[in-house]
C-alpha cells in the first residue's frame, strides 16, 4: 500500500463538517476553503461574514483561527475588542488578556516563536495584560498556540485568585 496524494472523504465524514456558528452542514468544498482560510469550519455566510469583518476591522485571519482554537478550548474570547483607544485583535475579558497578532515576524523556529510569546507578556496599572503572538506561530502550530494562550490564561487567573 502506498499513500496517495488526494484524500476523498467519505459520506461520514462529510456530515460531519457543520459550521461553527450554525451547525449547517458543509460540503467538501466549503470545508476546504474555510479550512484554508480560517483553519475552522464555517458555511459559506458565516465565511464571508467574517471576511467582511475582517477587511472592515483590519484585524489578520490569524485572529479568527486563534478566536474558535480558544473557543474548542472552552475559552470565549472576543474579536476586534475596541478598548477605548485601540482596537485589540483578540480578547479575554474575564483574565484581562489582550491579545496582539504580531504580522511583522516571520519564520521562526518553534520554541524562538514561544519564547516570544512568554517574552512579550506585560502588565499594565489597569490591570490588563498584554501579550504579542507572531502570526505564524499561530498559522503553522495553532494547537500549541492555544495552549500558550492557556496556559497564560490559568496564570493570570491563579494570581486574581490570590490578590
Ligand atoms: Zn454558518
Amino acid at each position: 500500500m502506498r499513500a496517495i496524494g488526494y484524500y476523498f472523504p467519505t459520506p461520514s465524514e462529510i456530515n460531519y463538517m457543520t459550521c461553527l456558528e450554525c451547525e449547517k452542514e458543509l460540503s467538501y468544498m466549503d470545508h476546504r476553503r474555510s479550512m484554508e482560510l480560517f483553519q475552522a469550519e464555517l458555511c459559506p455566510a458565516h465565511r464571508k461574514r467574517m471576511e467582511r469583518f475582517l477587511a472592515k476591522s483590519q484585524v489578520p485571519a490569524e485572529a479568527v483561527m486563534l478566536y474558535y482554537g480558544l473557543r474548542h478550548a472552552g475559552i470565549k474570547p472576543m474579536l476586534a475588542w475596541w478598548d477605548g483607544k485601540k482596537t485589540v485583535d483578540l480578547a479575554i475579558s474575564r483574565v484581562k488578556l489582550n491579545i496582539e497578532i504580531d504580522r511583522e515576524v516571520e519564520s521562526l523556529s518553534f520554541n524562538e516563536a514561544m519564547h516570544e510569546l512568554e517574552g512579550h507578556l506585560c502588565s499594565y496599572d489597569d490591570g490588563f495584560t498584554s501579550i504579542r503572538i507572531p502570526h505564524s506561530l499561530i498559522r503553522y502550530q495553532l494547537g500549541e498556540s492555544v495552549n500558550g494562550i492557556l496556559r497564560i490564561t490559568e496564570g493570570l487567573r491563579e494570581k486574581t485568585r490570590v490578590v
